[in-house]
């Protein structure tokens, strides 16, 4: 659920107006609705309410620094995949023994920084990445808290392109090489093994795939445990899926996927900790954007609109489903007619959706692409020279400008032209 609703016929996020709001910043832009950001977290927080737990906000799904301190502010700890993600999560007043530290490739700079600054734990993806780590810790005279990243080779069911589990996928640590690793961690200076972590993939809509990785980590637990490591704490990743095509999806919800958690791995007394991006951020936000011609084509009509794959990259990268409605609700009974919908980019990937059943539009029409508030802003980039679009947070009645617009001037300025040129 969220808070994104018509009243007297116009779209609100929570009680204000989407109209309004591109009145004010101009269209295209993204909007986040705190009630639902908060609603989201709380319901892993009931979900997990079982035990000892922490919910690490996937950052990457949405970074805007106003979104990481409302959920900071209600407890919610952080996992970042790059130094500057860390810088945010600090930035946002999040502690570092809040904050853990994902991905493959993190750097020899990015290690030494976190471990200076404050870290919860690694998530370690690699045997070299475990040696980086142990000699730079060392070298501080500290000790680093580490997790090693298992790939239990399990088939996520999600798009091959957000799918991590599979032995073919670059991410983690082969299951059965585990307990080798874990044994030359043990031995390494500098290295502190505290626990186990697992992320199979993202947009899972279905509990099976978790069950059975966490049913290989339950028995790798126990395992290393036999062997002599105190194992205390469970990272199982995020990775739950959203219905973005309302009308036909109904993915678990949190308190299901909880009791996957209690049953798998409940009575192993660990800390558990997961990583959520999607199902937090995701159906929190939408793009706004309004339509700048409607162009009659043979045998389809284009409804081409102002924003475009540059601020929402998902329906060309992994051809990805967004439910698009108009901002003014039309009269009952009006006929719906299909349209394409695409950006004005030069790039036929440029679409947002083909032969899409829509009522009727014209130019200047306002229209809303829905569960747009994870993996969109933070995925935009200026190709075309188009401005980073702005990000707006809705409270209650009030909202404010999160993100601005940068202007041309900001644009341009970023360039060096050399004076030899
Ligand atoms: C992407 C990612 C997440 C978040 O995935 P969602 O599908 O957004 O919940 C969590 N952990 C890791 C390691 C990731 O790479």
């Amino acid at each position: 659920m969220d808070h994104f609703l018509y009243r007297d016929g116009i779209l609100h996020a929570e009680d204000v107006p989407l109209p309004e709001i591109a009145r004010q910043v101009g269209t295209p832009f993204y909007v986040y609705s705190s009630a639902t950001l908060e609603r989201h977290f709380k319901l892993f927080q009931e979900a997990l309410g079982w035990t000892d737990h922490l919910i690490c906000f996937a950052i990457k799904s949405n970074s805007n620094l106003a979104v990481l301190k409302l959920l900071g502010d209600l407890g919610a700890g952080m996992d970042v995949v790059s130094g500057g993600e860390y810088r945010r999560a600090r930035a946002a007043g999040v502690p570092g023994d809040r904050v853990v530290f994902s991905g493959v490739g993190k750097t020899r700079e990015e290690i030494a920084y976190v471990l200076e600054q404050g870290i919860r734990q690694f998530n370690v993806e690699s045997e070299p990445e475990l040696l980086a780590i142990s000699q730079i810790a060392a070298k501080l005279g500290v000790s680093a808290p580490i997790a090693l990243r298992v790939n239990p080779d399990v088939d996520a069911k999600t798009h091959e392109k957000i799918a991590t589990g599979k032995s073919e996928n670059k991410f983690g640590i082969p299951i059965a090489r585990a307990r080798a690793v874990y044994a030359q961690a043990a031995d390494l200076p500098g290295i502190e093994v505290i626990g186990v972590d697992v992320h199979i993939g993202s947009q899972l809509t279905d509990l099976e795939p978790f069950a059975q990785a966490f049913a290989k980590v339950r028995d790798l637990t126990l395992q290393l445990r036999e062997d002599g490591h105190d194992i205390r704490r469970l990272d199982l990743g995020g990775g739950l899926g959203i219905p973005y095509e309302r009308s036909n999806s109904a993915p678990p919800l949190p308190i299901e996927y909880g009791k996957v958690i209690e049953e798998s791995l409940g009575d192993l007394g660990c800390e558990i900790e997961i990583e959520p991006g999607r199902l937090i951020s995701g159906n929190a936000g939408m793009l706004v954007t309004s339509v700048i011609y409607l162009k009659k084509g043979e045998g389809r009509d284009f409804l081409i609109v102002d924003a475009a794959m540059n601020d929402l990259v998902r329906p060309s990268m992994y051809g990805a489903y967004h439910d698009i409605v108009p901002v003014i609700e039309a009269e009952p009974g009006t006929v719906a007619q299909p349209y394409d919908i695409v950006g004005p980019v030069c790039e036929t990937g440029d679409t947002f959706a083909k032969a899409r059943n829509m009522v009727p539009l014209a130019a200047d029409d306002l229209v809303a692409f829905r569960s747009a508030g994870a993996y969109g802003a933070v995925m935009s980039s200026e190709y075309n020279s188009r401005p980073l679009i702005p990000e707006v947070l809705v409270r209650g009645g009030e909202f404010a400008l999160i993100r601005a617009r940068p202007s041309f001037e900001e644009m341009l300025a970023r360039d060096t032209i050399p004076e030899w040129l």
